[in-house]
């Protein structure tokens, strides 16, 4: 398995292209779609599905195009599908905490309400991809609407107790030098957010 991380945008949204064989799982496909077909191609991939972090616009704006162009369905939490007016019949709907098996990897849906309503966690092996709810240093905004602050501190609270060599795939790369990759044991030692949810 590899992961091919694209920032693309302009607001440095992070798209990943999860590589397996010959198969490739995208989550967060959302601008600039010619990169992330160009990408597929260049690598002889073939889409197996969309997986979304939430419903927000910045997240899978532009995903019903690819949708429809490789007959795939986009993976999203109940909560966030009216967010995303994106067309059901595009979409595999599930409901809270989630599991299932996709182009021959294990995937894990925590839903890790907070940012938005519907916002999920995807876990697959050691990788953790973890859209607005956990940012290197950093959490997503709680003043939006569907956003909960107390909710989200109960999801930084969970994601604290994963084990601490797990990798963060964050949904965004805030700023030049910024990394939007980290682990949960450098998250437990240094992200005051996560401190005040293990208080
Ligand atoms: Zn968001």
């Amino acid at each position: 398995m590899k992961i091919h991380t694209l920032v693309l945008g302009d607001m440095l949204n992070c798209s990943y292209i999860i590589e397996t064989g010959a198969q490739a799982l995208l989550v967060d496909p959302s601008w600039q779609m010619q990169t992330i077909y160009d990408l597929l191609e260049q690598n002889g991939l073939k889409p197996a599905a969309a997986l979304f972090t939430h419903g927000h616009y910045d997240h899978l704006h532009g995903a019903a195009e690819l949708l429809e162009k490789y007959g795939i369905k986009g993976y999203i939490e109940e909560s966030d599908v009216l967010m995303s007016a994106l067309p059901a019949r595009l979409l595999h709907i599930f409901k809270g905490d989630y599991k299932t098996k996709l182009a021959g990897l294990d995937i894990e849906f925590l839903h890790t309400p907070g940012h938005s309503r519907g916002s999920v966690c995807i876990k697959i092996g050691e990788d953790l991809f973890t859209g607005d709810t956990l940012f290197p240093g950093g959490c997503g905004r709680a003043d939006l609407p569907g956003s909960n602050p107390k909710d989200l501190q109960n999801s930084l609270e969970r994601l604290a107790h994963l084990p601490p060599e797990t990798k963060v795939y964050s949904g965004h790369c805030y700023g030049p030098g910024e990394s939007a990759q980290t682990t949960i044991g450098h998250e437990i030692k240094t992200n005051p957010f996560i401190k005040l949810a293990l208080r």
